[in-house]
């Protein structure tokens, strides 16, 4: 529209303008029409500018967009977008905390040496969830790593800036790798790198695109005195946006041939996720750098943990409390670093619609949903009746106040960390109950009920065939072939 406008007064003056002055010349003295020519000329010159000046005061920004950021409580933050200004602050927050910066890295394998192991301890991760790169402590940034490092993880803000020292081992990793900083703790991954490279920058552009929007609606409706007055052509570019309270999905693990591949399944659901921390934490005595590596490579932000259970349940003939350590190893790391968003455990053999981890996000207390099972009941849910929780269905009850799946279920952490004591119980059958139970006191009118008021199935208990391992491989018969290598990235029990 604009354009048009502009470039059809420009062929007026031009052609028909001219042309005018043209037939006149013969009627009219030479003085005359030089003087008529002249006038038309810088007047139509004089029309043009004002028009130019008016079509680029009316142009949105084309390197600034505003957003203004209302809070609408402190699970929304303001977070700076992929800007220069935003790096620039980056930069100089992270110089403030030097020494701290050097300081734990949790999730560190190597891809080229694969072999080595991985070692994350309990105070290793001390300090990873929630970088705070903010200046102030209503804000903070959000950065896209260029070159290798570990995912980062976009932390609600309601911690004070006095916090950002004890968060070194995030700040690391969260830093542009194209500033001089050099670590030498680990070595990413160029691939797993360029894959959080992409899922930042599409994050962003959709970002930008809304912001975008509202600076043209803006631009559109106010008056543009104020751009005119200043005159500047160059703005820096600054980028507000919401992020949605965090999600922290503890999911148990051990060693077995489908591990990979189970990870691999969960992994590139929750990379559909924004704002997630992917705690993973094997049932083993330490990590293995086949699963590290398999992390770095599907690229969703996580701490990757050990907790192994304990020797006596081990040992049992009896039914296994599985996962219960890793569990409560995830319990403890929220109640350490967490302090608001959600938690859901999610088992690496399970199924995800993805939907559920949007509306797990805003629950106040606990929420509850169906189940899919592949057993004969076919699932497990709570039962609703105009619209109240009224019982629980499922093909075993055993006794259970809560006979809910583990995978029916999400806290949310304030509630959590409200219940210092609330944890998993070692009680094979009885893990969820008496986890829910542990949180008492919860009115069930305070559960709330996800999945369209559960008459939605959105998580499925599957369970994948339990294989054996994979025979060794005949060095001699396949030396100096890729079946060398392949081998290397087999989980044998
Ligand atoms: N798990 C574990 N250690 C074990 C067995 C299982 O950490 O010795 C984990 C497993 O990876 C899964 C969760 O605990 O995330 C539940 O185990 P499983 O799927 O075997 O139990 P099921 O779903 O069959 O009840
Ligand atoms: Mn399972």
């Amino acid at each position: 529209m604009k354009g048009g406008n502009y470039s059809s007064f420009g062929t007026y003056s031009g052609i028909s303008g001219s042309g005018n002055v043209g037939n006149g010349t013969g009627k009219m003295s030479l003085g005359k029409s030089i003087k008529m020519y002249l006038t038309i000329f810088i007047l139509t010159t004089c029309i043009y500018m004002a028009l130019y000046q008016y079509h680029i005061s009316r142009e949105p920004f084309a390197a600034s967009e505003v957003v203004k950021h209302q809070e609408k409580s402190s699970s929304y933050i303001a977070s700076y977008l992929w800007s220069p200004i935003s790096l620039l602050m980056a930069n100089s927050s992270l110089n403030s905390l030097n020494n701290s910066t050097t300081t734990s890295t949790t999730t560190t394998t190597t891809t080229t040496a694969p072999t080595t192991p991985t070692t994350t301890t309990t105070t290793a991760t001390v300090g990873s969830v929630g970088q705070k790169l903010g200046a102030s402590s209503t804000s903070s940034i959000r950065m896209v790593s260029l070159v290798a490092t570990t995912p980062s993880f976009i932390s609600p803000l309601s911690e004070s800036r006095s916090e950002l020292g004890s968060l070194g081992g995030h700040q690391k990793t969260a830093t542009m790798k194209t500033s001089t900083t050099t670590t030498t703790t680990t070595t990413r991954t160029t691939a797993s790198g360029l894959a959080l490279a992409t899922t930042k920058l599409s994050a962003t552009t959709r970002t930008t695109t809304t912001a975008k929007t509202s600076a043209k609606l803006s631009a559109a409706t106010t008056p543009t005195a104020s751009h005119m007055e200043n005159g500047h052509k160059t703005r820096p570019t600054f980028v507000a946006a919401s992020l949605p309270p965090p999600l922290y999905i503890i999911t148990p693990t051990y060693r077995r041939p489908e591990q990979l591949a189970e990870l691999t399944r969960l992994g590139y659901t929750l990379k559909h996720v924004v704002n997630l921390l992917w705690l993973v934490i094997e049932d083993a005595n330490k990590t293995n750098p086949l699963v590290g590596h398999t992390l770095d490579r599907i690229g969703v932000p996580y701490e990757y943990m050990v907790a192994p259970m304990p020797e006596k349940y081990k040992q049992t003939k009896k039914a296994k409390p599985r996962g219960v350590s890793n569990r409560n190893r995830g319990l403890e790391y929220l109640r350490e670093h967490a302090t608001e968003g959600v938690l859901y455990f999610a088992d690496d053999d399970n199924t995800y619609d993805i939907s559920i981890f949007e509306q797990m996000r805003y629950i106040n207390k606990v929420a509850m949903w169906p189940v899919g099972l592949v057993t004969k009941t076919g699932v497990s849910s709570p039962i609703i009746q105009e619209g109240k929780l009224v019982g629980y269905y499922d093909g075993w009850i055993g006794g259970r106040k809560y006979p809910v799946d583990m995978a029916g279920f999400a806290v949310s952490v304030k509630f959590l960390k409200e219940r210092p004591d609330a944890q998993m119980p070692f009680k094979p059958g009885y893990e969820e109950d008496g986890f829910l139970r542990s949180l008492a006191p919860l009115d069930d009118a305070e559960i709330e009920l996800l999945a369209d008021e559960c008459r939605d199935i959105l998580t499925w208990h599957t369970q994948t065939k339990k294989n054996a391992p994979g025979q060794a491989l005949n060095r001699t018969r396949y030396k100096n072939t890729n079946l060398e290598h392949i081998d290397r990235l087999l989980v044998r029990p």
